[in-house]
This record gives structure tokens, C-alpha cells and sequence, in this order.
């Protein structure tokens, strides 16, 4: 940042404009190790204060954290809110808004109708009592610092009783949350731990059956996919050419080496664990000294990116269709606090029937209720403005990167592309209003995704009261065939070609490996995969 002076800015020699003290320079170019994409000359001396990386991203996150526990240690001395569950006063403390008064406001007046709730972060107020028949005040005591006001409109009374008047030379400051916030927040609460049940047994049941099954009694047929880590390779259990799976290989040097051993663990036990038509599953894993694999059901229609390269785009009943197998295979990821991250077509398949599976588990991750995290992770187009800020995240994200998929779907193209990460993070920072809507997309689905791609994570469709059936219920999916679609017999927009469980002409075609393969990984840290 820029203190004392003048600097000039130029891009390939060309002079852009001229910067005076307080202006931020590199904001974005800080958070992320990218090229620098203007030039900046002193044009008189120059004081400058500046940050590194590193150090910029802890306090990021340690601010959030920090400011996360210093609310909820104010909820949690409001008697109202004493016996609520940690996790819900931290998703409360998400949605607090700080609001400043000046000296001698008037924050709440007796007499007067409001549903708000106060508590004061910062300087003093004076709390008073209109007298009968004179217009003088009575004072009845002083509020500082971590005292609240207000508390009885959360639940119903919205008369105030007194006077609340900013009593501080420098002004007050009070986190404030209002009934209907309020409210929202506590009964989509209560639903996703009522509609939690534990299926883990059934899963557990179903993976039996691959028990006794070794490596070697699999044989690879085809290559479906090339992924980040190695192939993924169709295969049949020798003796069994009825049905077909896809085996992923791993190389576990490189997994080491690009330090994703934690995600891959997660990987394994979320699609593991999962019991869920929308979502690929995992039968069983296996190790060598070299490979990680991970045996999971094929899905034989292919990568729904390429039918969408091929179409160029999908019409809005193609992509209801798609995206309410998201809003499913979500659905059932985020009750149980499994927050997805990384959704985009290529990670969409289609199984025979053309119903659409999410796969790729690599940035899943459960959550601790009400917490966030903050690893960076995702593809650049779609990943959410808080987590370019670093500013921690949680299953809203999610719903972010739902808006983005339906435009993609619709567009052939996703909302925020630049050139390279950093322009497309510029662009997702300037928000979805400042993206131009083309008129093929109707106005129902353009408002759904301007709901779901709201900046705030807290506002976004979804996340609030409701749930995530407020998306269901959305005018887009009206008479959408809901039912239908769980028990599978609604009728797909596009019905793949699949002839048999061998049949992989809706694969791209890949070369033969010829990489020689990796050294051996002996470090032991998958022992438990
Ligand atoms: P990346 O990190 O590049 O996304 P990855 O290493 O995480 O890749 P996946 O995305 O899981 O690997 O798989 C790579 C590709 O392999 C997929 O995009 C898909 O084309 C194919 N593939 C993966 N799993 C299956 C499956 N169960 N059935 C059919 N094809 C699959
Ligand atoms: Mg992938």
C-alpha cells in the first residue's frame, strides 16, 4: 500500500494512469503466486507499505477465525442463545451485521416497532424511559462492550420497552441480526440434523461383495479418462463379463509430492461412505508400492463436458434436467456436511440410463458443524469470491459454483472467464450483476442463478431457511418431475449410446500409457487407504 508520493501505471510501455497515497496496488497478485499484470513507476520518491504472501493470507484467515470466536463468545452470554449448540452460534455469528451509530443516535426508541437484535462491539450506550406526561428521558443505566438490546424481538415482541442512545464520543458499534434472519437460520438448522439418517450399513453391505477381490483379478479393457494424478481405466473382473468398473490409478509420488495425501483420504472415505444415486460409488480401494486405486461403478455415457462440446449448448429443459441431478447428488453430500468443491462438467458422467453422477471426490471434505475451511481449491471459473479472498468457506460455495454450471450448461461457456486464474478472479471478484446475460437464457433461469451466485455467501439460494429445496421449489424447476427423477423414471433429455458393459465409444480415445513408471512410495502414510 501507498503512503507518501505519486506512482505511475503502464501496461506494455503505455502510461494507464497515475496513483496518489491510500491506493492498494497487487491485491489480487498477493493472495495467488501469479505474473504481475501491469508495470508501477515511482514518478516522485515514494513511501510504500507492503505485505508478502504468506503472511497476507494468515491474517486473512486468521481475522475471520478470529472474528468468528470473538461473536460467538458475545452470543454465547445472551441467555437466549445459552443453550444453543456451539455449531449454530457460529452460523449466527456468520450472519451478525456490524452497523455503526454516531454519538447521540437514537438506536432503538421506546414505543417503536422493530425486529432487530443488538450487541455492542464497540463504545458505550445509554439506556432511558420516557416519563409520563413530560418529554424528559430517565436514565437507567450505561451498556458497553459484549452487553446486547433488543432481545425479545427474536422471538415475537417487537415492541421496545426503552430507549437505546449511542452515549460515546467516537461512536457505537453493534452487531445486529433481525427476527426473519433469525429464524431462517434456526429452522433450516433443525432440518438437516432431523433429516440425517445413517445408511452406512446398507453401503457397508454393498462393498462386501468385493471383499475377497484382489488386483489381479481385474483386467483393464480401455482408458477412460487421463485425471491430475494418472488413468482411469475400465476394467472386468476376470471370469465376470457381465458388468464392468472403472479402476482410477493413482501415483502416489506425485500425490506426495503435490502434498494431497489428506484429500485423497477424504476422497476415499466420502465416495466410500456415500450411498446416494447421484454420486459415483466406491466399491473398494487397493494399494501397490507405486499406485493408489480406487475401484468405483462406470459410468458409461461419458463426461457430460463432452456432450456438451458437442452440442455447444443445452436447451433449458437439457439443463433442469442436469442440474437438479446436482441439486440431488447435493442435497444428500451437504445433510451430511460434505461440502463438494469442485464441480464442473468434466466431473459430471452420465450412466446408461443418462442420468448425471458427480465423480471426483478429491476436494470433498467434511466439515465439523458450522465450521469452514480454507484450503484454496477448485477450477478458476468456477470457484466462489470468498474463496479467491480467503476468507474461509463452507457448503455455500457449493451453490455458487451451481449458478456457474447452469450458465455454463446453457451458454456452452461459463460466467467469468478471463485469459488466465488471475483475469478470471478479477472478474468473479466484480460479481454476476456485471455479467451480461445472453437473451437465450430465460428469465427464470437468469434469476436463479443470480441467486445462486450471490456475493455474500450467507444470502446465496440455498443456504438459507429451507434449505436446499428453496432451489427446488425455484419458478425455473417449476412442474419439474421431482419424484420422477429420484426413482429414476423420468425419461433423460439425452439418452447415450451404451451397447454393453464394454462399450467405451462415448470416451474420448488416449494414447497407451508411455510414461515410465513412477518410483516406489514407502512413506507409509497410506496405511489406512
Ligand atoms: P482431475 O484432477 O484432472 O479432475 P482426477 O485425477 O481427479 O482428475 P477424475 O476426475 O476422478 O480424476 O477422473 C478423470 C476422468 O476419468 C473423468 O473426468 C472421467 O472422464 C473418467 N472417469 C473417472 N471416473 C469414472 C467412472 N467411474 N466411470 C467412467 N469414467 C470415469
Ligand atoms: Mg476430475
Amino acid at each position: 500500500m501507498f503512503a507518501e508520493g505519486k506512482v505511475e501505471v503502464s501496461r506494455d510501455g503505455k502510461y494507464l494512469s497515475t496513483l496518489a497515497p491510500g491506493k492498494v496496488l497487487g491485491e489480487l497478485a498477493i493472495l495467488y503466486n501469479c505474473k504481475r499484470t501491469a508495470t508501477i513507476t515511482a514518478a516522485t520518491d515514494c513511501q510504500l507499505w507492503a505485505i508478502d504472501r504468506q503472511c497476507f493470507q494468515t491474517i486473512m484467515m486468521r481475522t475471520g477465525l478470529s472474528r468468528q470466536a470473538e461473536y460467538t463468545d458475545f452470543l454465547k452470554s445472551v441467555p437466549i442463545f445459552k443453550n444453543l449448540p456451539e455449531e449454530t452460534l457460529i452460523k449466527i455469528s456468520d450472519v451478525l451485521e456490524e452497523t455503526f451509530y454516531n454519538n447521540g443516535d437514537y438506536i432503538i426508541r421506546q414505543g417503536a416497532r422493530g425486529d432487530t437484535f443488538f450487541i455492542i462491539s464497540r463504545g458505550q450506550v445509554r439506556v432511558t424511559i420516557k416519563q409520563p406526561d413530560t418529554p424528559e428521558e430517565k436514565y437507567i443505566r450505561t451498556l458497553s462492550k459484549g452487553d446486547f438490546f433488543g432481545e425479545k424481538a427474536l422471538q415475537g415482541d417487537d415492541l421496545r420497552t426503552a430507549n437505546i442512545i449511542a452515549d460515546d464520543p467516537e461512536g457505537v458499534s453493534c452487531l445486529v441480526i433481525d427476527r426473519e434472519t433469525f429464524n431462517q437460520l434456526i429452522s433450516s438448522l433443525d432440518e438437516i440434523r432431523t433429516r440425517y439418517k445413517d445408511e452406512l450399513v446398507e453401503r457397508r453391505r454393498l462393498n462386501e461383495e468385493f471383499k475377497d477381490l484382489r488386483l489381479q483379478d481385474l483386467r483393464p479393457l480401455a482408458t477412460l479418462g487421463v485425471g491430475g494424478f494418472g488413468r482411469v481405466e475400465l476394467v472386468q473382473i476376470v471370469g465376470d463379463s457381465t458388468r464392468s468398473f472403472a479402476l482410477k490409478q493413482m501415483k502416489k509420488a506425485q500425490i506426495v509430492e503435490t502434498r494431497q495425501q489428506q484429500h485423497i483420504m477424504s476422497e476415499k472415505r466420502i465416495m466410500g461412505e456415500a450411498d446416494c444415486d447421484f454420486v459415483v460409488k466406491l466399491f473398494k480401494t487397493f494399494k501397490d508400492r507405486k499406485y493408489l486405486y480406487m475401484l468405483m461403478e462406470a459410468c458409461l455415457g461419458g463426461e457430460l463436458w463432452t456432450v456438451l462440446r458437442d452440442k455447444g449448448h443445452f436447451d433449458d429443459g437439457t439443463t433442469r434436467f442436469y442440474t437438479a441431478c446436482v441439486v440431488e447428488a447435493f442435497d444428500y453430500l451437504h445433510s451430511r456436511n460434505i461440502i463438494y468443491r469442485d464441480l464442473k462438467p468434466e466431473n459430471l458422467l452420465l450412466d446408461s440410463q443418462g442420468y448425471v453422477k458427480l465423480v471426483d471426490f478429491g476436494f470433498a471434505k467434511r466439515l465439523d458443524h458450522g465450521r469452514k475451511t480454507w484450503t484454496f481449491c477448485g477450477t478458476p471459473e468456477y470457484v466462489a469470491p470468498e474463496v479467491i479472498l480467503n476468507k474461509g468457506h463452507d457448503i455455500s460455495a457449493d451453490y455458487w459454483s451451481l449458478g456457474v454450471l447452469m450458465f455454463e450448461l446453457l451458454t456452452g461457456t461459463p460466467p467469468f472467464t478471463g485469459g488466465d486464474p488471475m483475469k478470471t478472479y478479477n472478474i468473479i471478484l466484480k460479481g454476476i450483476d456485471a455479467i451480461e446475460f445472453p437473451r437465450s437464457i430465460t428469465r427464470n433461469a437468469t434469476a436463479l442463478i443470480k441467486k445462486l451466485c450471490r456475493d455474500n455467501p450467507a444470502e446465496r439460494l440455498g443456504y438459507q431457511k429451507g434449505g436446499i429445496s428453496e432451489i427446488q421449489k425455484h419458478k425455473w424447476f417449476d412442474g419439474f418431475n421431482w419424484e420422477g427423477l429420484r426413482a429414476r423414471t423420468l425419461e433423460p433429455p439425452i439418452m447415450p449410446r451404451v451397447q454393453n458393459a464394454t462399450d467405451t465409444t462415448n470416451f474420448d480415445e488416449y494414447p497407451p500409457d508411455s510414461d515410465p513408471p513412477p518410483p516406489d512410495d514407502l512413506s507409509g502414510w497410506d496405511n489406512d487407504f
